[in-house]
């Protein structure tokens, strides 16, 4: 197995659903189910991945971008799902979900095939918040979105990422001038909201980071980001920071609707 590439497919990206698989020879494993079970079936199709050799679900948090899904697809498939006790529990408030197909996450690694998942806190206004590390051959995996702020804790979980899910949620101006109510644009910006372009780019900077590594901006707002923010601010504080952008670094834009990826070396 091992000269399998680790493969990063991000299904979907957003405030209106998230759902990224990881993928390496035949083990596969889901992030999040936060677009219907059809959109996730058909991504599966799409990347050639029998829905078999799903190993598991992972989920995140129990918000609706991130699990909207669940519940069909849990319906069609008994594939078992890996969260937080809380989280779950919010889940079984929301949607009809089998007790049994519950995995509760602890600390430590969970062997799924050929990956290796370790999960770890997040700062966000959900019951027990997650981000995961997925290792597989030379490969580190990191998915880390809806977080207000990058710990210490979490900045020590990125070192060394080669393949890098990570939020870059909103600009602080669209955000201060935009549409939403103050209430909603003060949870945006919290310590338990989400990560800035800026944030994004601070944490690429801080973080212990490869010879080369793959980056998918993630998690971008409709209404107070834009793909030319992203990549305008990200892009100018990395190369003021010494990155050279492209032998260094490839910077990719998660999307709504379309399949983006991150093919890791054999
Ligand atoms: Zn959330
Ligand atoms: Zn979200």
């Amino acid at each position: 197995m091992s000269d399998y590439a680790v493969e990063v497919h991000v299904l979907a990206s957003g405030s209106k659903g998230n759902c990224t698989i990881v993928k390496k020879g035949k083990s596969a494993i889901i992030h999040d189910a936060g677009i219907s079970c059809r959109r996730i079936i058909n991504g599966l199709k799409a990347l050639h991945i029998d829905i078999h050799h799903v190993e598991g679900i992972f989920i995140s948090h129990e918000h609706s971008d991130h699990i909207a899904g669940l519940e069909q697809f849990l319906k069609k498939y008994d594939v078992p799902v890996y969260t937080k006790h809380d989280t779950w529990r919010e889940i079984q408030d929301k949607m009809m979900v089998p007790k049994h197909q519950l995995i509760p996450i602890t600390k430590g690694s969970l062997q799924l095939g050929s990956l290796t998942v370790e999960s770890f806190d997040v700062s966000h206004d959900a019951a027990d918040p997650i981000g995961i590390n997925v290792f597989g051959g030379r490969e580190k995996v990191t998915i880390l979105t809806d977080t207000g702020i990058v710990t210490d804790n979490i900045l020590a979980r990125l070192d060394d990422t080669t393949l890098f899910v990570l939020e870059a949620n909103y600009d602080p101006h669209l955000l201060r001038y935009g549409p939403y109510q103050p209430f909603l644009k003060q949870r945006v910006a919290s310590d338990l909201g989400h990560l800035s372009n800026e944030m994004a780019a601070q944490t690429l900077l801080m973080m212990r980071r490869p010879e080369f590594m793959q980056v998918i901006l993630a998690h971008r707002s409709e209404n107070n980001n834009n793909t030319v923010c992203v990549t305008q601010t990200i892009g100018n504080m990395l190369v003021d920071g010494g990155v050279k952008i492209g032998p260094e670094m490839k910077l990719q834009h998660g999307q709504p609707n379309e399949i983006i990826s991150m093919i890791g070396k054999r």
